[in-house]
């Protein structure tokens, strides 16, 4: 199912007309109501009058989240304060949040993009959605929940948290979809369990999950123990918040970018320089219709590649492959590089144990230690000592063959690490504590 077929299946060369001509107005508008883009772009020698073709974008500089800090709470909006009709902000747990804000346009066009996303993932008119992303200055609860509106389903707007009560009304209510973070989708499966509940005889029919990077073999596992498809849905509070890209559900593969509204690049983080689509690197996102909060060459910290091919749900905007690291989120541990998700994969394939991990890093005597968590399922926690030495080593093993690296596996009783409610902290650095 397609929200908006007209935009959504736009011909290539008419959607780069029009993304052109966005992106000229929204350098012209940036140029003239926000100081501190014309000073970036005067440092550079770049004037909105010289962008002849899309691919000059590249001369202009980047955006970072540490510009929008510098100039908090609203040094980058675009518009005067009163036509801005709502703000959020991240959760910042270190000094000021960064600020993003909504004229009722860009409201308008956020329920837009989340419609797209819902209807991509099936959902429709008379579904009930139960939505357990967090309410509040986040903009995950407040972005699905007006997209979803937008279609007609019937929203229970739970926030997150709660477990028990959320599989209570889940099935009392007969929810039929569920947008939350995939890590407290499987907070939930364990409550379910806990409350005697058999989640195959719920009605619900598909997860919407997002605002954290996850693998595809955590995707089986949700879709396994719920008896659900899972979809995976990618937006940032800076670019818009939820809705930047979707998954459709015919495909699973890739995630659709919101092109009318969003220019994507791909750039080496390294140097800055954009990549050809299908390289692997840094995604970067131009806003083309936005009005109070413009971002423009937003670094997004993600690494993705763009998959350029035809998809089978008719869609002509392109692909960009599951996130599953950030350059921030990346380890160097002894000099090998390790992403989180890649330790994720490994142990989802292992028997016996399950997806609730974490990864302590430590320096002893100038060396990095790793070490990994990972929690045992009942039954393999009663069984002898020695089995789960083997297990230990097993995954040791696996680690260090897959991605190189040497370390330390300890087996926790179940439930005994920290379950989530939203974002799931999996690493713990106290090399930089
Ligand atoms: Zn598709």
């Amino acid at each position: 199912m397609i929200w908006n077929e007209e935009f959504e299946t736009l011909p290539r060369e008419a959607l780069e007309a029009l993304q052109f001509k966005r992106l000229k107005t929204t350098l012209e508008r940036v140029y003239a109501t926000v100081p501190f883009y014309k000073k970036k772009f005067d440092e550079v020698g770049f004037h909105p009058d010289k962008l002849k073709q899309l691919s000059d974008l590249k001369y202009v500089p980047f955006t970072t989240k540490q510009d929008l800090r510098d100039n908090y709470p609203f040094g980058l909006f675009a518009v005067p304060r009163d036509q801005v009709v709502r703000v959020h902000a991240s959760s910042g747990t270190t000094g000021k949040p960064t600020v993003v804000g909504y004229t009722r346009r860009d409201i308008t066009t956020w329920a837009e993009l989340m419609a797209r996303t819902f209807t991509a993932a099936g959902v429709k008119k008379g579904d009930i959605l139960q939505n357990a992303y967090g309410y509040g200055l986040f903009t995950g609860g407040l972005g699905a929940h007006y997209g979803a509106e937008m279609i007609g389903a019937t929203v229970i707007p739970i926030s997150g948290g709660n477990s028990k009560r959320q599989v209570m009304l889940m099935k009392d209510f007969g929810s039929n979809a569920i947008s939350c973070t995939p890590s407290y989708a499987l907070s939930l499966y364990e409550a379910a369990l806990e409350e005697g509940i058999n989640v195959k005889e719920l009605p619900l029919r598909v997860g919407i999950f997002g605002a954290e990077p996850w693998t595809n073999e955590m995707r089986r596992e949700i879709e396994e123990k719920w008896g659900i498809d899972a979809i995976d849905i990618y937006g940032l509070s800076e670019v818009i918040g939820p809705g930047v890209s979707f998954e459709c559900i015919e495909a699973k593969s890739g995630l659709h970018i919101n092109e009318d509204h969003f220019l994507v690049e791909v750039i080496d983080p390294d140097t800055g320089e954009p990549l050809p689509y299908g390289e692997k690197g840094e995604i970067v996102f131009t806003s083309l219709t936005k009005e109070a909060l413009p971002v423009i060459r937003y670094r997004t910290r993600d690494i993705s590649r763009i998959i350029k091919e035809p998809c089978i749900c008719g869609r002509t905007f392109v692909r960009m492959e599951k996130v599953t690291g950030r350059t921030d989120d990346m380890l160097i541990i002894r000099g090998v590089n390790l992403f989180p998700s890649q330790i994720e994969s490994i142990l989802i394939e292992t028997k016996g144990v399950l997806p609730h991990y974490q990864i302590i890093v430590d320096r002893v005597n100038n060396l990095d230690q790793l070490e990994v968590l990972v929690e045992v399922s009942e039954e393999f926690f009663s069984d002898e000592i020695k089995v789960l030495q083997n297990l230990e080593q097993t995954i040791e093993k696996n680690i260090k063959d897959l991605i190189g690296i040497t370390c330390k596996v300890r087996l926790v009783e179940p439930k005994t690490l920290e379950r989530s409610e939203g974002k799931a902290k999996r690493v713990i650095d106290k090399r930089k504590l």
